[in-house]
C-alpha cells in the first residue's frame, strides 16, 4: 500500500509541477509558477501601495516627470512586444504606475502588474534618458518574466512547504511578506533568501536591452550605463543587485553580443 501511494505522490507531483510552469517570452526558458496571477497581483498592490506610504517621494518635479516619461515609453512597449506576439493576456490586470523615492539607495524595481519604483540614489549612474530606459527595462523584464513569480514559489516551496499564498498569510503574514519582498529585490538586506538568481540577471538584462529598443532608446547605451554602474559600485553592489549576477566584465561582455538582436527592434 505504502508502495502505490509513493507512486501516486511522484506522480501528483510530476502532474504539479508540469501545470504550474510558463515560458518566459523571448528566451523561450520554462519556469516554475506555483502563485496564480491574480493572487500575485493583489499581493502586489497592497505591498506597493504600503511602500509608498512608508517612503518619501521625491519632490524634484524634473526627476518625477523623467521617470513617469521614460517608465511610460518602456511599458508601452512591453505590450507592443506582448501584443504582437500573443501574449497580451499574461498583462491582464497590469496597471503601470512610476513613483520616484528620496533615497541615496542606487536601487529600482518593478512588482508584478507593473508597479515602479525608481530611487533617487540610482539618478546620477543612470545620467540620461536612455540610462533610465535600461533600468526600467531591466527591472520590467523581471516583472513580464515573472521571476518575482518563480523565486517566490521556490521559496515557498523551501519554507513554507509549498502552501498556497493565502494560506501562508493568514499563518505566517510576516514570513511571507519577507519572501514577497525579497523576490523582488526590494530592502536593503539580504533576507531569507537571494532576490535574482544570475539566470534571471541576464534574462532581464536580454529582454530589456529589446525592451528599450522598441521604446527608442538606443541598445548601445546599455554599455555604458553597465560601465558607470561598475566604476560606481566601489566593489559594493546595490540591493538589486545583491543577487548572484554575473561579474561586470561578464555582463557587458553579453551584452554587446545582444545587441545586434535588439537593434533590429529599434525604433529610432
Ligand atoms: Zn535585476
Amino acid at each position: 500500500m505504502l508502495k502505490y501511494l509513493k507512486y501516486f505522490l511522484i506522480i501528483f507531483t510530476v502532474i504539479i509541477f508540469f501545470n504550474s510552469c510558463s515560458t518566459v517570452p523571448i528566451t523561450g526558458r520554462s519556469q516554475l509558477d506555483l502563485i496564480p496571477d491574480n493572487e500575485m497581483l493583489s499581493m502586489s498592490f497592497q505591498q506597493y501601495d504600503q511602500f509608498l506610504k512608508d517612503n518619501k517621494e521625491s519632490t524634484n518635479q524634473q526627476q518625477t516627470t523623467i521617470v513617469k516619461k521614460v517608465g511610460e515609453r518602456v511599458a508601452k512597449a512591453v505590450e507592443q512586444y506582448f501584443t504582437q506576439n500573443n501574449l497580451a493576456q499574461q498583462l491582464q490586470g497590469y496597471k503601470w504606475e512610476f513613483h520616484i523615492i528620496d533615497s541615496k539607495e542606487v536601487n529600482a524595481w518593478c512588482m508584478p502588474g507593473g508597479k515602479v519604483v525608481v530611487y533617487t540614489g540610482i539618478l546620477p549612474i543612470t545620467k540620461t534618458e536612455a540610462g533610465l530606459a535600461v533600468v526600467l527595462g531591466h527591472e520590467i523584464a523581471h516583472a513580464v518574466a515573472k521571476h518575482g513569480n518563480e523565486r517566490m514559489s521556490q521559496a515557498m516551496i523551501a519554507q513554507l512547504g509549498g502552501v498556497a499564498l493565502s494560506q501562508a498569510l493568514k499563518e505566517k503574514p510576516a514570513l511571507t511578506q519577507n519572501i514577497f519582498m525579497t523576490a523582488f529585490g526590494i530592502g536593503t538586506q539580504v533576507g531569507v533568501l537571494l532576490p535574482f538568481s544570475r539566470l534571471q540577471e541576464s534574462e532581464a538584462d536580454h529582454l530589456g536591452l529589446i525592451f528599450m529598443a522598441m521604446a527608442g532608446y538606443n541598445p548601445n547605451e546599455a554599455l555604458d550605463f553597465w560601465q558607470r554602474m561598475a566604476s560606481a559600485q566601489n566593489g559594493q553592489a546595490p540591493p538589486e543587485f545583491l543577487s548572484d549576477h554575473p561579474s561586470d566584465q561578464t555582463r557587458i561582455e553579453k551584452i554587446k553580443n545582444e545587441i545586434p538582436e535588439a537593434m533590429k527592434y529599434y525604433n529610432k
